[in-house]
């Protein structure tokens, strides 16, 4: 979660490069913030013509008559999505009563109305941890992934679809590596603000630009800030996407807002931590709320990551927790069982040796996969890229570019 200000990306260099990635293991071999985020100009993602909204910036988007197999599915439904008002700021709604289960205002996962599955928000096996981190792809995520790679740890990665577009290489090394991908829409909005068709249009082209890069149709989301209501679940639960929440929010998304400081982020971490030791997730594990979002986040999730380990007796994907075999539309792609995958693992996570890999990805990298600390620039990410043509990438002239407060003026997850 970005908080802060969209800089235009004004004044950026063009800088000739040569040697520009064309594959995802030429790209995961990449490292360091500034060669990583460098614009690489796939031609898979180039030239998009009327097949996407604009990719220039993120923005809202409000319609998908553009798209003749987008329109006929929402036609579909359109008559059927419940009659919930939109949550304009500052609209009048009863909190207590909570009519359309709306979790900003409540916390609300169990929906009012019938017909919707539940959130998801908690791991139903005791002292198991659902792994995953929102707003990737992160253009700089290499060292991170590598660190998840040298433990043989899988997560669940909720991207964002501009992001998908803007980094493609990126976003099939989520694949590569055996990772779970769910949408965490377009633009990254709040989603309870926004008009059926606008609502269903940001999944509808984030689960498309998922499928055109890693040619996986996923079958979850998360809604940016938690901004969910049943109305919201209803368009997502007829795009066949689970609605993914969480039980614990780290925080790292708000370092230096809301009171939050590196020490207080810490004590989140350490309240999931202590939790899971003083049994108090005896009966159903958690999921925690996190980011691939900035060096601060990776570099934090490292450095927890043998905390978890010693704490939990599993860190799965959210889709393992919930022994969900076929993570994707695709019935080529199949996770194993809860009890597969843990039993590969060797039982508890702490096997660094085990073998437990979700099978039927398209696992062959040869790019450098040792571990690592994160990216070490402090510059947050990702940068837009977007403008340079093939052989041509694009630097942030001041080595940072910020996104954020693209609908909503300050994100909180
Ligand atoms: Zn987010």
């Amino acid at each position: 979660m970005r908080s802060s200000v969209f800089v235009l990306l004004a004044g950026i260099a063009v800088v000739a490069n040569a040697a520009a990635p064309t594959t995802e293991q030429e790209m995961a071999g990449v490292l360091g913030h500034d060669a990583e985020c460098v614009a690489y100009g796939l031609p898979l993602t180039s030239n998009l013509g009327t097949a996407f909204p604009a990719t220039d910036a993120p923005r809202t988007i409000t319609d998908v008559r553009n798209d003749t197999e987008g329109l006929k599915k929402f036609q579909s439904i359109q008559g059927s999505i419940p009659n919930i008002p939109i949550k304009t700021p500052g609209i009048a709604y009863d909190s207590a009563k909570d009519p359309d289960c709306w979790w900003t205002t409540s916390n609300c996962v169990t929906p009012k109305l019938a017909g919707l599955k539940p959130d998801i928000y908690q791991a139903p096996e005791p002292r198991t941890l659902g792994y995953g981190f929102d707003d990737g792809p992160a253009c700089d995520h290499n060292e991170f992934y590598n660190f998840l790679g040298s433990k043989n740890q899988k997560a669940t990665m909720f991207y964002i679809g501009i992001y998908v577009i803007w980094f493609p290489l990126q976003a099939q090394r989520a694949a590569a590596d055996g990772h779970e991908i769910c949408v965490h829409t377009w633009s990254h909005g709040n989603m309870t603000q926004l008009s059926n068709e606008s609502a269903f249009a940001e999944l509808w082209y984030t689960i498309k630009a998922i499928k055109l890069v890693t040619g996986l149709t996923p079958t979850c989301w998360r809604p940016p800030h938690g901004d969910v209501d049943d109305r919201i679940r209803f368009i997502a639960q007829s795009l066949n996407l689970d609605t993914i929440m969480w039980r614990y929010d780290s925080f790292d998304w708000a370092n230096g807002q809301l009171g939050q400081t590196p020490q207080t982020i810490q004590g989140n971490y350490d309240k999931l931590i202590n939790d899971a030791k003083s049994g108090v997730l005896n009966n159903n594990g958690a999921i925690i709320l996190t980011h691939e979002l900035s060096n601060f986040t990776m570099q934090l999730a490292i450095d927890n990551y043998p905390k978890f380990v010693d704490a939990f007796d599993h860190i799965v994907p959210v889709g393992i927790a919930m022994n969900k075999t076929q993570p994707y539309a695709e019935t080529t792609v199949t996770f194993p069982s809860f009890n597969d995958y843990v039993a590969q693992r060797g039982g508890k996570t702490t096997s660094t040796n085990s073998t437990g890999t979700p099978s039927g990805n398209t696992s062959n990298n040869t790019g450098n996969k040792s571990g690592g600390s994160a990216s070490q620039s402090g510059g947050a990410n990702p940068t837009k890229p977007s403008g340079a043509s093939a052989g041509l990438a694009l630097r942030p002239s001041l080595g940072l570019a910020l996104f954020g407060a693209i609908i909503a003026g300050v994100f909180s997850c």
